[in-house]
């Protein structure tokens, strides 16, 4: 299973690619999630990737690629791929990459959400600092408020979910990252999933859309 999961911020992917990776036994690729660690650990790449994940804007492609394709090249059997590929640029250099590599991609999912959904959905994230579990205060909320219901964790908002960064992740997602359905679409690949409701009707929609690759 190599799969790449398309939505703008809010739709949902994180939440269903943890459904995934348990299904399919595939690693979670999360570019977010591998630039917000290295921030976190101040590292090199994380001192470069700092400015533009604060601002909501991409981090330039030939950090990303490299970075992406490295993690690719350590998940032999296969990869769910959430926040990657974000431009037309990007999609281009992983065809040509995992062509080369005689691993073509199994299906591009992509998850269709209403653009407010996606706002509230953001605007009320909760992560847990030791556990990474996501909450939402309006959908999801944890049983004490702050405190994570599987480890006792700190639940903490992320700096770029700030209402006028979140609303230019959107912009950023429909000039960059929307073009991407028709490339995928245009190959074949793509698979759309209405991403409305609750947590387990997307899920359960989103294993019937893959059933076949199972
Ligand atoms: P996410 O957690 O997927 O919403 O990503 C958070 C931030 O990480 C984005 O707003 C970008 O700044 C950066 N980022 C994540 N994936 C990519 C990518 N494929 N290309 C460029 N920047 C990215």
């Amino acid at each position: 299973m190599r799969l790449v999961l398309l939505g703008p911020p809010g739709a949902g992917k994180g939440t269903q690619a943890r459904h995934l990776v348990e299904r399919f036994g595939a690693p979670l690729i999360a570019t977010g999630d591998i630039f917000r660690s290295n921030v976190a650990e101040g590292t090199e790449l994380g001192r470069l990737a700092k400015a533009y994940l604060d601002a909501g804007e991409l981090v330039p492609d030939e950090v990303t690629i490299g970075m992406v394709m490295q993690a690719i090249d350590q998940a032999p059997g296969g990869f769910v791929l959430d926040g990657f590929p974000r431009n037309i640029r990007q999609a281009e250099a992983l065809e040509a990459e995992l062509g080369a590599r005689n691993a073509p991609l199994s299906a591009a999912l992509a998850f269709l959400v209403d653009e407010e959904t996606a706002v509230k959905r953001i605007a009320g994230r909760r992560t847990c600092a030791d556990c990474q579990r996501p909450y939402n205060v309006f959908f999801d909320p944890p049983r004490a408020e702050g405190v994570c219901d599987a480890c006792g964790g700190p639940l903490l908002q992320r700096t770029d979910e700030d209402e006028p960064t979140v609303r230019r992740r959107l912009e950023v997602y429909r000039e960059s990252t929307a073009p991407l359905l028709k490339f995928y679409s245009d190959r074949g690949l793509l698979r759309e999933v209405d991403a409305e409701g609750t947590e387990a009707e997307v899920t359960e929609r989103v294993l019937s859309a893959l059933a076949d690759l199972a």
